[in-house]
């Protein structure tokens, strides 16, 4: 447990709904675990009170995180957005720099990428990928990936015209809109990710067929859950190497961290922190 003292820095997460979060946890270990002086809290939030939050955290020496629905907004009132809070048009993670300057990133870019290259051990360069969704973790994921060095991603969304819009504001000639599931049948893909919700309920639909392409070589679900998550496992039934969105969100925290205190994260105290929540949460709902 950290100590909190009248130096302590203050750190928030901000979005609504927040009490599910396990980001405090997650982070309140980190600190404790670095021996760092600061508290990391959450706040339910409404639009119009995010503006006044974010400055007066950063500019008080702390910051925060911010989360849904708030990403986009958040990007819209730093004072100094990062390149990748430009191009994924959204902000997790803010602070002030010593003249008082409100900056931010989205980490979940960075998150992405490191779990990516753990799960492939090593980086996804040339890699034929397909991505499922076209909301804000898919913005993120698509960056990571192009960055990386994939050879093509096709994004299949349920609405088109999202996936449109995603594919001209990051795209370049490796991104494609599947306009429909025939564009995909028998076609091979080294990777595909879940960026859709499908998975959060457990009556969701699989987000895909997985019969439906001529090859998978790997699954990278950026959903989460108690054992894994119906694709996951849907996946390793067929004998594809798969895996869920923890470590993208251990590694998203660990990079803000970072911006946050200057030195690297301690993610073993993290995963730590995350396993213990998620058995607590379970106890609970299993009661
Ligand atoms: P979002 O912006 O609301 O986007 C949701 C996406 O899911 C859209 O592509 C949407 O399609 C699709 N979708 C929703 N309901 C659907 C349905 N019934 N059938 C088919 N598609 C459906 O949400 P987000 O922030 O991108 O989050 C997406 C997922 O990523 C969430 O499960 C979230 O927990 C996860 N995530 C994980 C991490 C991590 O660190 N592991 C980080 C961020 C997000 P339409 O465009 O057609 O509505």
């Amino acid at each position: 447990m950290n100590r909190i003292s009248s130096t302590s820095r203050v750190f928030a997460l901000l979005g609504d709904p927040v009490e599910h979060s396990l980001s405090p946890e997650i982070q309140n270990a980190a600190m404790a675990a670095a021996r760092v002086d600061g508290v990391y809290v959450a706040v339910e939030t409404m639009e119009e009170d995010l503006a006044g939050l974010m400055r007066g955290l950063a500019r008080g020496g702390g910051g925060g995180n911010v989360t849904l629905p708030h990403k986009e907004k958040a990007a819209s009132l730093l004072d100094r957005p990062n390149s990748t809070v430009r191009r994924t048009g959204a902000c997790n993670t803010f602070w002030a720099e010593p003249d008082g300057t409100v900056v931010g990133d989205n980490t979940d870019v960075e998150g992405c990428r490191r779990a990516v290259a753990r799960f492939l051990q090593g980086g996804p360069g040339g890699a034929r990928v397909l991505m499922l969704g076209a909301g804000g973790a898919a913005r993120a994921a698509l960056v990571a990936l192009l960055d990386d060095g994939v050879d093509e991603v096709r994004i299949l969304n349920r609405s088109i015209e999202r996936a449109r819009a995603v594919s001209r504001r990051i795209g370049g000639e490796r991104v494609r809109v599947v306009a429909s599931l025939a564009d995909i049948a028998g076609e091979e893909f080294d990777l595909v990710v879940n960026a859709t919700r499908l998975g959060l309920e457990d009556d969701d639909p699989l987000p895909l067929d997985l019969e439906l392409p001529g090859r998978v070589g790997a699954v990278f679900d950026l959903v989460y859950g108690e054992d894994g998550t119906p694709f996951v496992r849907a996946a390793q039934a067929r004998g594809i190497r798969a895996t869920d969105g923890i470590e993208m969100l251990i590694h998203q925290g660990a990079a803000a961290f970072e911006r946050w205190w200057g030195r690297e994260a301690p993610l073993e105290a993290m995963r730590e922190a995350f396993r213990t929540r998620r058995a607590a949460l379970a106890g609970e709902v299993g009661r």
